[in-house]
């Protein structure tokens, strides 16, 4: 059975009970730096409708939701003059999901660059908030 925790780690951000680096917020999604990024701009795209992933997702949540993500996937490009963007979203332990509340990955991708390993290192916190300073600039201009 796979029922939603309202305790996971992301639920707790969206509450402001542990910190993070967040880029943007509305009515329906947080954006924030991945603590252990993929690549640099590694950015999440969280909706605040509780969820484990997006079989679950009610459909209302998914329009916000993808608007959002193409919104920061080209702030993103802009931000770090990155020359593609990959987007990723994992449904449950056997695809890879670590998380269980609904997220998207925006990973700004450079040619010849791999990406590193899924939750792999965590990232310096005054690199994340550079990081997440310049989406914010990119987002708002
Ligand atoms: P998933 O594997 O569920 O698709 O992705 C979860 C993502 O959340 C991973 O990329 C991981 O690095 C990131 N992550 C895990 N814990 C935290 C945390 O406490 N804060 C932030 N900002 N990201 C986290």
């Amino acid at each position: 059975m796979t029922v939603y925790d309202p305790n996971n780690i992301f639920a707790k951000i969206l509450r402001d009970e542990i910190p993070s680096h967040r880029v943007y917020e509305d009515d329906a999604v947080v954006v924030f730096m991945d603590v252990m990024p993929q690549g640099q701009g590694h950015t999440l795209v969280v909706p605040k409708a509780p969820s484990r992933n997006l079989l679950d997702a009610d459909a209302a949540t998914l329009g916000p939701l993808f608007q959002t993500v193409q919104k920061v996937a080209r702030a993103v490009k802009r931000a770090f003059a990155a020359d593609g963007v990959t987007i990723m979203q994992f449904n449950e332990p056997a695809s890879g999901q670590t998380v269980y509340h609904l997220h998207v990955h925006v990973i700004p991708r450079f040619e010849g660059v791999p990406l590193k390993p899924h939750t792999g290192q965590m990232e310096k916190p005054e690199v994340l908030a550079e990081n997440a300073s310049k989406i914010r600039a990119a987002l708002a201009g």
